[in-house]
């Protein structure tokens, strides 16, 4: 049994004894993410998720385990918020209907073949292109994609879609995905993030292969890239791509491409590949306006079989205008605490929520209160705690000294203004001194690479986040 069955069955336990609405909330997109000597580590995509998980089900899920799999005797939990785009989190619509053998509309994931032979595990069915909320600025975008699904390379090549973080790219490519398979079940749809990209490159090299990895993204009908921006500065990736790209844009095939920004914008991509891009149609999403915000609200609601009061939805709608991961969160955090108080959701409920995700410069519409700063606010705080725990100073930080003491913490303090705070690669580089926006770039793909080998960088990331009350 490998570690999703395991996982599903264990489900199928919990799910007796756990309200269904609850077990919706909490365990959608969760998997185990690996089991060593007895210990199994549960990912949970959601950052609010842990505590809860520590405190509310952390003995049934032992339990459970154990009852599936009794060489594990413990457990812990871990944040992956890659987990549901990444299709890797089990997810519980699929899993209960298929228990109730009801028909499923999306294609199932294991069906999706690639290169007629690999089976493709990475579209997530739960995106579809009309669970997106059509809206104001996303209009554009999502016509753009059921064009494609349509018809694939032939209404829009490549379509490029960019914009900041939450808003929407992955959702849509999945579901450009998802709807062109159900239009055309023979068509083979190749997903991938750009990192998986790379890294199968990398794969492919040092094991002298690269035969199988053509053939994987050769063989394409279409082939959609999710944040294209990861191959900044990577010449052997975005040559290989280029040749990926131009075979199939030659055969007509249909190329879907998402970023962060615009082509011309991505710095430490070769020219020839921005003018491919340039060659279709660019689309942006950005972030839709309140209307849209409130429905986005609502479906979400719907689909957790949960009821909130409307001033409460309206709240959250006219505060969360950055992002709609943001928007989501604030909802599923909110459904949880009015289960656990089991009281109806108020609008200081939200307000709280708010205030311990640092929002500061929000004004409510009800009486122009400012929301109170959590602990960490500017980028000055974030360089103390960091110089604090490096045992260095800020200016040794944002300074040039290049010896490696100082070099890695100062690569950490970019990643986690970028990781954890979202600032834009600009003024990253503002901060720590008038460096390049290319430098915190490639500091935080460093790090991004350490974190997958190196356990003390691990740790003690973990470590500043926790000094930091992240
Ligand atoms: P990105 O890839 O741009 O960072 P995602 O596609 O992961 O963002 O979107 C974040 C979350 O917001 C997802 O759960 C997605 O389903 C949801 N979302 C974003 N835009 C919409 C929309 N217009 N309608 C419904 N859900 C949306
Ligand atoms: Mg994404």
């Amino acid at each position: 049994m490998n570690q999703t069955d395991i996982w599903r069955k264990s489900l199928d336990i919990l799910q007796q004894n756990i309200k269904k609405a609850d077990f919706l909330v909490w365990f959608q997109g969760t998997n185990i993410l690996k089991i060593e000597q007895g210990v199994a580590i549960i990912g949970l995509p959601s950052i609010f998720a842990k505590d809860w998980f520590q405190k509310r089900y952390r003995d049934d899920i032992k339990a459970a385990l154990k009852a599936v799999d009794d060489t594990i005797y413990e457990i812990d939990f871990e944040i992956d918020t890659s987990l549901v785009a990444d299709g890797r989190g089990v997810d519980l619509q699929t899993m209960m209907k298929s228990q109730k053998k009801k028909v499923r509309k999306m294609p199932n994931r294991q069906e999706v073949k690639v290169a007629g032979e690999m089976i493709s595990k990475m579209l997530n069915p739960k995106y579809n292109l009309e669970n997106f909320v059509v809206g104001g600025d996303n209009r554009l975008a999502h016509a753009a994609c059921s064009a494609v699904a349509r018809r694939p390379g032939a209404a829009y090549n490549p379509l490029f879609i960019y914009g900041g973080v939450g808003l929407g790219k992955t959702h849509l490519l999945q579901a450009t995905g998802n709807e062109m398979l159900r239009m055309h079940p023979d068509v083979n749809v190749v997903y991938g993030t750009a990192e998986k990209f790379t890294n199968e490159i990398v794969d492919a090299i040092r094991k002298y292969d690269t035969r199988s990895f053509h053939r994987r993204y050769r063989n394409a009908d279409c082939l959609i890239l999710d944040d294209i921006q990861f191959f900044a500065n990577k010449g052997k990736t975005q040559e290989e791509f280029f040749h990926t790209f131009n075979e199939l844009y030659d055969g007509n095939k249909q190329i879907i491409i998402s970023s962060d920004r615009p082509p011309k914008e991505l710095a430490g991509l070769e020219d020839r590949l921005v003018s491919r891009f340039e060659m279709g149609m660019i689309v942006d999403v950005s972030i839709p306006d309140y209307e849209t915000r409130l429905a986005i609200l609502q479906n979400k609601c719907q689909e957790q079989e949960a009821l909130l009061p409307k001033e409460v939805l309206e709240f959250i709608a006219f505060n969360c205008h950055h992002n709609i991961r943001e928007l989501e969160g604030v909802l599923m955090q909110l459904i949880a605490r009015a289960k656990l108080q089991n009281s109806a959701a108020s609008v200081n409920d939200v307000r709280d929520i708010l205030k311990r995700l640092g929002r500061t410069e929000e004004v409510n519409q009800f009486g122009n209160e400012m929301i109170a700063p959590k602990s960490i606010t500017s980028s000055d705080e974030i360089l103390d705690k960091i110089a604090d725990y490096f045992n260095v100073t800020k200016s040794d930080l944002i300074g040039d000294r290049r010896s490696r003491e100082i070099m890695i913490p100062r690569q950490i303090s970019m990643y986690i203004m970028r990781h954890e705070f979202d600032y834009a690669y600009e003024k990253i580089g503002d901060v720590m001194g008038g460096r390049n926006h290319t430098t915190a770039m490639h500091a935080y793909s460093k790090i991004c690479d350490s974190l997958q080998v190196d356990q003390k960088l691990v740790r003690d990331i973990g470590a500043i986040k926790r000094e930091m009350g992240l």
